[in-house]
């Protein structure tokens, strides 16, 4: 058989049903590439080889019986049985490390299950390990990471984007099918359209957050990576729904039909007639590359062909976006964070013996320069003197934002395009040392995450041979429609050219003298040129 680490995570499940391949067989394709070019990538923090052969073999028991039992026993299997996936390393999972991609948690062993790791595991998944991130997932890049940043398979030199970009990378490097990140501004959208990969960012309250290492709780959402729209949506099947120990999480039915997106990709395509498509202006941001938006007007443009009816509107308030999210996800950061006391979790310092004293040391040595910011900025908006003036304003005006988008789902739109990000994947280092320009990677999927709705983001070709991703964005609950459309846009660019492209430097990964980003990163600081890889700039 050709490499099957080149399928979709659905065509391996047919394969597993069938008894062409075995889920052991499977797990050690992904398991072997990933181990081979984790050097150059950096994706992966933890590999967990022989746990993940454990339950690829319990997998393979499973399909066995279920295949002596008959078809409709082997019809009953959960499509996730058997098949690999990658966990952001803020997912607990029982006996494993969730370092959130800080210092501060090194050596904490998680003691529990979290919810989306214990349905992946009573759904069969095949958890390969944990994946790279920025620190506590404040970032864009995943530079931010104090385990060193992780590299773009379309051009070593460049982010992933992030802060899900291990979970991003290892995807669009096929070390796995699927993967789990999380989306509090952009985290999972971002780094999925600077990969070339599909990331949902559900609906607030759809997945239940119990486990995952919060970052700004009224924002985090946790979702999917794939392929394509088809596995993020069995994979977002799989994950969502009420949870009882996340009292944020909906009682909101989660659709079946998630399961049964179109096959064909002219029934996908029909999918679009007569569809509302609004396009916000504000969206088409100053500094938005010209190729983006090149990109975005094509992928719009051949969905108005396909039958959609696509409108331009306006979103009056996307402008305090980002001043607002960076008050309130701050602010939500500064509490969660005041649990890392050096007592409890992980990383400490306890040799003046006086807990104030140690307290100050285990903090200042085990956060990086990118979360201390944040927690400063957020005490100081919350402290008594300007609550008001900061965090009570930011909050009103965060209800403004989601009226602007309140309006398009009452005028009758059934989604809103964008770009999901102003520019394909910058270079490493690029943006590091200004947090501004940083933040306004974000510009585009922030305030989805402010208005709780879901959104999500495909890819829709490349600018200068670099992925570019097309956000689709829902009304509250909508991700089937959502999903529907993003199968549909599959379905009318399924014979586009750049669909068979894979990652541009992605051999480069397999030779070992090919540098590591933390080299990489090194020899930038000394002044040095990254030789190995490049050619886009
Ligand atoms: N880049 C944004 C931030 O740094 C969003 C991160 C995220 O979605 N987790 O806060």
């Amino acid at each position: 058989m050709a490499d099957p680490t080149r399928l979709r995570a659905h065509e391996m499940a047919a394969l597993l049903r069938s008894g062409e391949i075995s889920s052991r067989a499977l797990t050690e394709a992904h398991l072997s590439a990933a181990e081979r070019q984790n050097h150059a990538l950096n994706a992966w923090l933890v590999i967990y080889r022989e746990n993940a052969l454990a339950q690829a073999d319990a997998a393979d028991k499973r399909i066995a019986e279920a295949r002596r039992a008959g078809t409709a026993a082997l019809n009953a299997l959960h499509p996730l049985c058997g098949i690999p996936i990658a966990l952001k390393d803020l997912v607990s999972v029982k006996g494993g490390q969730a370092t959130a991609g800080s210092k501060i948690l090194k050596g904490y062993i998680a003691p529990f299950d979290s919810t989306v790791a214990a349905r992946l595991k009573d759904a069969g998944a095949v958890i390969l390990g944990k994946t790279n991130m920025d620190e506590f997932a404040m970032g864009s890049s995943t530079e931010h990471s104090a385990y060193g940043p992780t590299a773009n398979p379309w051009d070593l030199t460049r982010v992933p984007g992030g802060s899900s970009g291990g979970s991003a990378a290892a995807v669009a490097s096929f070390h796995t099918p699927l993967a789990i990140g999380t989306d509090t501004g952009g985290s999972i959208r971002q780094p999925a359209s600077m990969c070339g990969v599909v990331g949902i960012k559900p609906t607030y309250g759809r997945v239940s957050r119990y486990g995952i290492v919060a970052f700004a709780s009224s924002l985090d959402q946790i979702g999917p990576f794939a392929r394509d729209a088809r596995d993020a949506a069995t994979l977002l099947h799989a994950v969502a729904g009420r949870d009882d120990r996340d009292a944020t999480s909906a009682p909101e039915p989660v659709p079946t039909e998630l399961l049964g997106l179109a096959t064909s990709d002219d029934e996908a395509a029909a999918y679009l007639k007569g569809k509302r498509i609004a396009l916000p202006k504000e969206y088409f941001v100053e500094g938005m590359e010209p190729g983006v938006a090149a990109r975005i007007r094509e992928a719009v443009g051949a969905m108005e062909q396909a039958g959609a009816r696509v409108e331009e509107v306006s979103l009056p308030h996307t402008d305090y976006g980002l001043a607002t999210y960076y008050i309130i996800a701050p602010a939500e950061a500064s509490s969660n964070l005041a649990r890392f006391d050096g007592v409890r979790y992980g990383y400490n310092d306890r040799s003046s013996g006086e807990f104030i004293a140690d307290y100050i040391k285990t903090r200042g040595a085990g956060f990086g320069p990118e979360v201390k910011r944040r927690i400063m900025l957020g005490t100081y908006a919350l402290s008594a003197g300007y609550y008001d003036a900061y965090y009570l304003k930011a909050q009103k005006v965060r209800t403004l934002i989601k009226a602007d988008f309140d309006a398009v789902w009452a005028a009758g739109f059934d989604a809103i395009c964008a770009p999901t990000s102003p520019t394909v994947a910058f270079s490493l280092g690029a943006r590091t040392e200004d947090p501004v320009a940083m933040y306004l990677s974000d510009a585009c999927t922030l305030p989805i995450n402010m208005a709780g709705l879901p959104g999500m983001s495909i890819p829709a070709g490349l600018s200068d041979g670099l992925p570019v991703g097309l956000q689709i964005i829902g009304a509250p609950w909508s991700e089937l429609s959502m999903l529907r459309l993003a199968r549909a846009y599959e379905g009318i660019t399924a014979r586009a050219p750049w669909r068979d492209l894979e990652p541009a430097e992605l051999q480069l990964t397999d030779d070992p003298t090919t540098p590591s980003p933390i080299e990489r990163k090194e020899r930038q600081k000394s002044g040095a040129s990254a030789p190995g890889a490049g050619g886009h700039s």
